[in-house]
């Protein structure tokens, strides 16, 4: 029987994997076999390095997804560079936070633009790519979207981040639903409280570090490392049949 979590000869593209989640995701995809594009703002040369020291090919491809003009480049140079693309990993994304009565329209639109719009648009954009490749024999593609807690819960003081998460839970229900019959999987992986630049401000709050790690069961943050396995699975054909699924990987926290 072979390895259902083997990804040799798989393309992945994971936005923001110059550090935190994006970077434990594509360290642990590629540890599983794929090859990573590694997508975002700022150049993820470490990432890389890392990528190419586990044996796989790895390739900078610079997009600010603040909007969608770079989204369609951004699956042209990785089948260009990477000769294809099965895997794609939706992990860019801000938070601003403020009172909701002071809270700004430039915050709200900043955050929903890249949380949400570019999200939407690099689906597509993949989608398109992949079920050609499914039409023509070639297997379909696996698309991951990062979701939070934030999916399922309120939260305070962030809330064009609370709906942009709460949008990519129904995203990838919907897309799930269109693209089942079409090859695609498309899940999300929602991360609990992740130590990441993300979350400086919460871990560097001490009532709210206290308050944070009081109602995990696991009693410690996450690290970016312990999606990775999250990530193999849905991106693999482990979960062929898994489809519009939010996965928490939360230490407990939803069990609370
Ligand atoms: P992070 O360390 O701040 O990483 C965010 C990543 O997104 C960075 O690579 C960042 O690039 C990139 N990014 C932001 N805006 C971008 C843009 N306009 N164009 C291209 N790339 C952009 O935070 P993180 O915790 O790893 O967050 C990764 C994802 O997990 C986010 O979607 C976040 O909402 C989600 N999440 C995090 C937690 C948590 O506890 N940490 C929990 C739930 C969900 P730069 O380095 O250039 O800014």
């Amino acid at each position: 029987m072979t390895n259902p979590f083997d990804l040799s000869g798989k393309v992945a593209i994971v936005t923001g994997a110059n550090t935190g989640i994006g970077q434990g995701i594509a360290l642990a995809l590629a540890a599983a076999g794929a090859d990573i594009a590694a997508v975002g703002r700022s150049a993820a040369t470490e990432t890389v390095g890392q990528v190419r020291a586990l044996g796989r090919k790895a390739e900078i491809v610079s997009a600010d997804l603040s909007t969608i003009e770079p989204v369609q480049r951004v699956v042209d140079e990785t089948v260009e560079k990477l000769g294809g693309l099965h895997i794609l990993v939706n992990n860019a994304g801000i938070i601003r936070r403020a009172d909701s009565v002071d809270f700004t329209e430039e915050d709200w639109d900043a955050v929903m633009d890249t949380n949400l719009k570019s999200v939407f648009f690099l689906c597509q954009a993949a989608a398109r790519h992949m079920i050609k490749q499914f039409e023509n024999g070639g297997g379909g593609g696996k698309i991951i979207n990062i979701a939070s807690m934030l999916t399922f819960q309120g939260g305070i003081r962030v809330p064009s981040y609370t709906a942009s998460k709460s949008g990519v839970g129904g995203l990838t229900k919907l897309l799930a639903n269109e693209w089942a019959s079409k090859g695609i999987t498309v899940n999300a992986i929602a991360p609990g409280y992740i130590a990441t630049n993300n979350t400086d401000a919460l871990q560097k709050d001490e009532t709210r570090n206290r308050q944070i790690l009081e109602r995990i069961p696991a009693g410690r943050w996450g690290d970016p490392a312990d999606l990775g396995g999250a990530a193999v699975f849905l991106a693999s054909s482990a979960s062929d049949y898994v489809q519009g699924h939010v996965l928490a990987v939360d230490g407990g926290w939803l069990a609370r």
